[in-house]
């Protein structure tokens, strides 16, 4: 037994315009010309006022990567063949610019182009052996922490697992709230929402103690002024939204989630549901174990006229049920975090099964 020692992304710039800084910070890293890889979501694919201002020198490479799915292993696998493939030496560094999506597939290629094997063998707890390639992330949507957390979440073969890893947090991440003008309003508020869910999941959890309470709750309050206050410019919105997902990141970090998340890889493993939205279906139903925080997001969703889908689960086959069930229970440390050690007391199949018919 011992308390865990946890590893913090060591470089940070923030500030609206940022983004320029990124040719300076790469410039001292690069390693016999071998090449940074730019992985990009290819929402950004068409929009050179994003891309014109990615430097590429020597054999840099810029990957567009679609986010219509989240991140797979095959996928991880596939880019980092590219690379192999295409290059005799190691890259300098991998970048990541995008949602929670692109900035765990970043961490994941970057740690995939050291370690031997593919990215299923590293799904779990510190599996990870040689340090990866030098790695910077920078969002452009806020809410996940992947920014900031020691996690890579991947939907592998057997399971949707993160690759938890001391190796895995980025070295470099550029807070630019900037970047982040072009997101719809929608997903806005789905991953806006994961943050405020990762806050409450904490701040009600078992788990929780004063490193992950004093990030928790000021996550928590900036989420409650940005959604629900109107005091804010969409400028200053923007900005305290990057701030909150990291915060509420670094809150988790130190905790634990909880029952939305753990119901909510049921929805991803089995239907796809991505995670913001998919976190908004579950949480929307939680009132028995998360009263306060699901009557704040009614108001938040009924505010920003927010309309989520209705009876997903109604078509499940009995056998997707139960495979949905499976994976949500399965994630122990999460239900231990919300319920405590007698968990599956509360936690039973048939009332998760009424929970899933909710939705
Ligand atoms: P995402 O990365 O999937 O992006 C959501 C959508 O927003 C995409 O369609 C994307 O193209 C679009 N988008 C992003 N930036 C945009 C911009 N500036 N303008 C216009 N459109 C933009 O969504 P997300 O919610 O950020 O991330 C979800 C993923 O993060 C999931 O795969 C989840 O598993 C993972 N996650 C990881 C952690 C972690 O700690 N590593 C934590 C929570 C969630
Ligand atoms: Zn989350």
């Amino acid at each position: 037994m011992g308390y865990r020692n946890f590893p913090m992304v060591p470089k940070v710039v923030f500030g609206s315009g940022s983004f320029d800084q990124l040719k300076q910070i790469l410039a001292p890293q690069r390693k016999d010309r071998s090449p940074f890889v730019f992985l990009v979501d290819d929402v950004f694919e068409n929009n050179t006022e994003l891309t014109d201002r990615i430097t590429l020198e020597y054999n840099d490479k810029l990957i567009f990567v679609s986010t219509i799915e989240e991140p797979k292993t095959t996928q991880v696998d596939a880019i980092v063949n590219r690379i192999r493939a295409e290059y005799k030496q190691l890259p300098s560094g991998i970048i990541g610019i995008g949602g929670g999506s692109v900035l765990d597939l970043a961490k994941a290629v970057s740690i995939l182009l050291t370690n031997p094997g593919g990215a299923a063998d590293y799904q779990g707890w510190d599996l990870v052996s040689k340090k990866a390639v030098y790695h910077v992330g920078i969002p452009t949507i806020s809410g996940t922490g992947a920014e900031v957390s020691r996690t890579c979440v991947l939907t592998g073969p057997e399971k949707k697992l993160g690759i938890n890893s001391d190796f895995t947090p980025f070295d470099q991440v550029i807070l630019d709230p900037d970047l982040c003008i072009g997101v719809p309003k929608n997903q806005w508020f789905y991953t806006g929402m994961d943050c405020f869910i990762h806050c409450v999941e904490s701040l009600q959890g078992t788990f929780l103690n004063a490193f992950s309470q004093s990030y928790g709750e000021k996550a928590y309050d900036l989420c409650v002024e940005i959604f629900l206050g109107d005091g804010n410019t969409a400028e200053e919105s923007r900005a305290k939204l990057m701030m909150a997902s990291w915060h509420g990141g670094m809150s988790i970090a130190y905790s634990q989630v909880g029952v939305a998340h753990a119901l909510s890889y049921g929805l991803s493993y089995v239907l796809g549901t991505k995670h913001g939205i998919g976190n908004c279906i579950v949480f929307n139903q939680l009132e028995e174990f998360y009263p306060e925080g699901v009557k704040l997001f009614k108001q938040m969703m009924a505010k920003h006229q927010i309309d989520l889908p209705k009876g997903i689960c109604s078509q499940l086959t009995e056998a997707q049920m139960e495979t949905m069930i499976d994976t949500a229970l399965g994630l122990v440390p999460l239900w231990e975090n919300a319920l405590g050690d007698n968990w599956q007391e509360v936690a039973t199949r048939e009332k998760l099964r009424e929970l899933y018919l909710k939705m």
